[in-house]
């Protein structure tokens, strides 16, 4: 009766996340993120319990085979439905229907053959290794596709790792004692069935907990990038700075101020469109020549910032030489070939500064710098300081 009552829960659980996952899958414009794949999970597994409510776990037929066949399909499509999450794109309905006509094709042999407690052992062990297959690729995930989920991935390989063990104990109380193991009222089925209702209860919000994330990091990310080269803007590169300075061991910075030369007539000569593919040729360029841990952002239009860390004067202006050198020597990448466009840019460089605070007024002396070199003919590099001093 207790077990018949929490299987009763569990099936509540299931269809009410499924709904939400539908829900929220709807609110997400295109990527949904695997929601609705897992939802597609949730409403198997329920039905699997409601068919297990209505005619009971033991008796063969029909609804028993479409019972385990859906309880083997439900894991699965949570697998796919995690795939989905981590961007990999991947088919759902074909390999859950292939999955469902083996399956249903191999009980009825299993069943014929060696009847009614092998089939139901041949679900625990399946199940349990899908389940040892889940908790190795999460822990696997953990340092590899979902490295900035190291905690949450730990919890979810916990979690599938106890249903893991109960499936593997369910399989040999099978193997050992028949069909009786399978009694609703055994203690081992009134625990199986309340992590079951455990494991349903605290998923779906874990799962939620994980889209809510990345769509967080997502704006963080948008807020802190320009769209059209994917560099930092202002407001990232602030933070950025900010975070590199909080170091004890952060040394002192210099600014670059990068300003492309007469811009304004790439984009009357070629269309603002190949300006634009300048723009991001540039952000390129400049990508390539800072040193790795170098802040690179796009200020807006087409003047650029590189914060050169951990380096001397000498180290900035070498710095500064190196990406005027490479932005005059580079070729635009046109999609029209007969075009061949290169520029040049103006580089105000300032002196050292050591801290995020400082940068507004490091900018105006590069930027004076800057308004110099493009006075004294652009294409070269000006000191923002007195050298030497
Ligand atoms: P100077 O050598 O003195 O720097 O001259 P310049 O022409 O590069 O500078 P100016 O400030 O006169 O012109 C900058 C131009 O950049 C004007 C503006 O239309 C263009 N611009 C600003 N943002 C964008 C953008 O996102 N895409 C494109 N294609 N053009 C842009
Ligand atoms: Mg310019
Ligand atoms: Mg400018």
């Amino acid at each position: 009766m207790t077990t018949t009552v929490i299987l009763g829960m569990l099936c509540v659980h299931l269809i009410c996340f499924c709904v939400m996952f539908l829900l929220i899958s709807t609110r997400l414009n295109g990527k949904k993120m695997g929601m609705e794949v897992l939802a597609l999970g949730n409403l198997l597994l329920g039905l699997a319990y409601i068919l297990q409510l209505l005619g009971g776990p033991s008796s063969w037929g029909f609804m028993s085979v479409v019972n385990h066949t859906l309880t083997l399909s439900a894991p699965v499509a949570y697998v796919l439905g995690a795939m989905r999450f981590f961007d990999r794109t991947t088919p759902v309905l074909r390999p859950l229907l292939v999955l469902a006509l083996i399956y249903s094709v191999v009980q009825v042999l299993v069943q014929l053959l060696l009847g009614d407690a092998a089939r139901h052992a041949l679900l625990a062990a399946l199940c349990a290794l899908l389940f040892l297959g889940m908790t190795a690729a999460v822990l696997y995930g953990r340092r590899s596709f979902a490295k900035d989920l190291s905690v949450e991935m730990i919890i979810f390989a916990v979690l599938i790792g106890g249903i893991c063990i109960l499936n593997a104990a369910k399989f040999v109380l099978i193997v050992d004692g028949g069909m009786a193991a399978l009694d609703m009222s055994s203690s081992f089925q009134k625990v199986f069935y309340i992590y079951m209702s455990f494991l349903a209860t605290v998923l779906p919000p874990c799962a939620v907990w994980l889209v809510l994330r990345r769509l967080t990091d997502e704006l963080r990310s948008l807020a802190a990038h320009d769209p059209l080269t994917r560099l930092l803007n202002r407001r990232g590169l602030l933070d950025a700075m900010e975070a590199h300075f909080r170091s004890r061991t952060a040394g002192p910075a210099y600014l670059l101020i990068v300003d492309i030369d007469h811009f304004k007539r790439i984009n009357d000569t070629h269309g603002h469109n190949v300006g634009d593919l300048v723009l991001c040729h540039v952000a390129e360029v400049l990508k390539a020549t800072a040193r790795q841990g170098d802040l690179v952002c796009r200020l807006g239009g087409e003047e650029f910032v590189i914060i050169a860390l951990d380096t001397d004067s000498v180290g900035a202006v070498q710095l500064a030489e190196r990406t005027r050198t490479a932005i005059e020597y580079s070729e635009v990448p046109s999609t029209d070939n007969s075009q061949l466009i290169r520029c040049t840019a103006t580089i105000g460089v300032s002196d050292q500064f050591t801290s995020a605070q400082a940068f507004d007024k490091f900018l105006q002396q590069a930027d004076a710098a800057l308004y110099r070199g493009k006075a004294a003919g652009r294409n070269r590099v000006e000191l923002g300081y007195a050298q030497g001093g």
